[in-house]
């Protein structure tokens, strides 16, 4: 079997790419920000709709965590209380 297929799909060195998607485990990435751009925009596991949505704006996230690094750097809110659309508490 030949080993042309390297050429196809040139490979980084692993080490140098500390950040991996835990859903893809394949992909990972030299820099956090990309990592959570994947994530964020172009995971194909990330099947879930978004369901954070910001209570100051009405920005909606997928994740918890984007949600609140979103209102820490938007907004100024570090402990906000964030439950998702389908599990309201009152
Ligand atoms: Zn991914
Ligand atoms: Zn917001």
């Amino acid at each position: 079997m030949p080993r042309n297929d390297d050429e196809t799909f040139p490979r980084e060195d692993e080490e140098d790419r500390p950040f991996k998607c835990d859903l893809c485990q394949d992909k990972s990435y030299k820099r956090k920000a990309h990592l959570w751009r994947h994530q964020t925009y172009e995971c194909p596991n990330v099947v879930e709709k978004p369901k954070f949505p910001c209570s100051i704006c009405s920005f909606v996230f997928k994740r918890k965590a984007h949600l609140q690094r979103h209102l820490i750097y938007q907004h100024g809110v570090r402990n906000a209380q964030i439950s998702s659309n389908g599990s309201k508490s009152p």
